[in-house]
């Protein structure tokens, strides 16, 4: 009989590594930068040699709190370092400084859209630690190569409550953490630089049942899909191993990106026994309110609450809202155009079409287009004065402003000649002509072919070179014809 895998649930958690962007690392002054020749931003101190001694690094802590107020979590004032002992080639010292029972944030949420429904994914805590190297199999055919430059670079783990269900709703919560953390500058979010990257706690249960069922952790994965992958894998193996009778042993597995799949690394039984003590060498830090509310005042908007001001106060959709706020580069130039125009859903037409598609085809962010917020709203304000049309402006003043980019759009509107005749007489005068060419047309028109109207419009545009009001030249030929 074939399996009903609706029957069952997936339950679902995730440890996400972030690395910080500091100047230096977490406990020494050594450089913390990616893509430097292996080895050379390593000191003693990060190689944890007696009788040297670590620091903190304030910025982890800012960073931290930085994202604990963004998530709405608990900021924990006594914050203690902790030893987590463990041999590894590329783990220099023989331990990780982490935290422990004192992570420096708990609770808190992420938010994540499902089919139009939002749904928060709690948070068990987020607590700073730092890096390992890095050890690398894939460069030298006989042995294992380590590099240490990564090994001391602050992280924060955020490590969420099993409220995942989905394979889909872990990729929209890594892609909203990415979004977050990007937003507040404290990491770059690349995930294939690893400098964002994953574990999945995945389990099954009957559906309607309360009970946990025996979870496997899907260790290190550096790419939104393969997250997925694995959750969809390890969901449909648990489920098969207990549709045969099976039991879910509790181990940590690697993923397979060739296939797909997931195997099996080490079971719960040869796990570390990490022997977590609090760090001799670090006091304790004590994080002062006055100190919390100086962070918050320095918050950068961020992608939710500008998502709801789109919503509630430009009236602009959800979806225009959702893109704009997608990016946080696109969403300040936005905020920036906005400053100067109040046709907010032309204002996101123009930054969503022809400025994005401009910055697709160049292969460019928004940080490096040439022309201002402040020009595209003068633009916008031409049009809707109906100084010039739609077409022109698409067609050929936004392509001169791409050119020349100092320049204004009324001059280059001007210079190209293009400013929209309003003037009553002018237009009738040029409707006249194109009547008096077509007297049998304007007969016809009269007895009742309407359908005319087309052809003395376009003849109207052809002879004002595209420049004629078209609002008022309808008004006008309606008029001259109709009297
Ligand atoms: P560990 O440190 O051993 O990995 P934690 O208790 O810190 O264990 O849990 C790590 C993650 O596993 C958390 O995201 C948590 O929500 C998730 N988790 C715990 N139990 C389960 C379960 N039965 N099924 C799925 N995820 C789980
Ligand atoms: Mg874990």
């Amino acid at each position: 009989m074939a399996t009903d895998y609706n029957k069952y649930e997936a339950v679902i958690g995730l440890e996400v590594h972030i690395q910080l962007l500091t100047e230096s690392k977490a406990f020494s002054s050594d450089t913390n930068a990616f893509g430097e020749r292996p080895n050379t931003n390593v000191s003693p101190v990060s190689l944890g040699h007696p009788g040297t001694l670590p620091r903190i690094n304030t910025k982890q802590i800012e960073y931290a709190v930085r994202l604990g107020l963004a998530v709405g979590a608990d900021i924990n004032k006594y914050n203690e370092f902790a030893r987590k002992n463990y041999f590894y080639p590329d783990l220099p010292k023989g331990y990780q400084i982490t935290q422990d029972t004192t992570p420096i944030c708990t609770n808190g949420a992420i938010t994540i859209n499902i089919d139009g429904q939002e749904k928060q994914i709690h948070l068990t805590r987020i607590h700073m630690e730092e890096d390992s190297g890095k050890s690398i199999h894939d460069q030298d055919p006989f042995n294992t190569l380590v590099d240490l430059n990564r090994a001391g670079v602050p992280l924060l783990e955020i490590v969420s409550e099993p409220e995942i269900r989905s394979g889909d709703e872990a990729q929209q919560y890594l892609q909203e953490v990415r979004r977050l953390i990007r937003y507040l500058d404290i990491s770059d979010g690349n995930m294939e630089e690893g400098s964002m990257r994953c574990d999945a706690n995945i389990s099954v249960r009957l559906r309607g049942t309360e009970a946990f069922g025996t979870r496997a952790e899907v260790k290190n994965m550096n790419s939104f899909s393969h997250v997925k992958q694995a959750i969809n894998y390890e969901i449909k193996r648990q489920i098969d191993l207990i549709e045969q009778g099976g039991t879910v042993v509790q181990e940590t597995r690697g993923f397979n990106p060739l296939d797909s799949s997931t195997f099996s690394m080490r079971s719960k039984e040869a796990a570390n026994d990490y022997r977590y003590f609090p760090e001799p060498d670090l006091p304790p830090h004590i994080i002062e309110e006055t100190y919390i509310d100086s962070i918050n005042a320095k918050m950068p908007p961020l992608p939710n609450a500008l998502k709801r001001k789109y919503i509630e106060e430009l009236g602009l959709s959800e979806y225009d809202s959702s893109l704009l706020v997608d990016n946080k580069a696109i969403a300040l130039y936005f905020e920036e155009m906005i400053t100067y125009t109040k046709n907010y859903k032309s204002a996101a037409n123009w930054l969503m079409g022809p400025v994005k598609s401009y910055l697709n085809q160049q292969a460019i962010s928004i940080s490096d287009f040439p022309v201002s917020a402040k020009h595209i709203a003068t633009l916008i304000a031409l049009i809707d004065s109906e100084k010039i049309t739609n077409t022109m402006a698409t067609q050929q003043v936004f392509p001169a402003m791409l050119k020349t980019p100092e320049k204004s759009p009324q001059k280059l509107a001007e210079e190209l000649n293009l400013i929209v005749e309003n003037d009553v007489d002018t237009l009738k005068a040029m409707i006249n002509e194109v009547l008096n060419n077509y007297p049998e047309k304007v007969q016809a028109y009269k007895n009742g072919q309407k359908g005319l109207m087309g052809l003395f419009m376009g003849e109207v545009m052809k002879l004002s070179k595209g420049k004629a009001n078209p609002k008022e030249t309808t008004k006008l030929l309606n008029q001259l014809l109709n009297q």
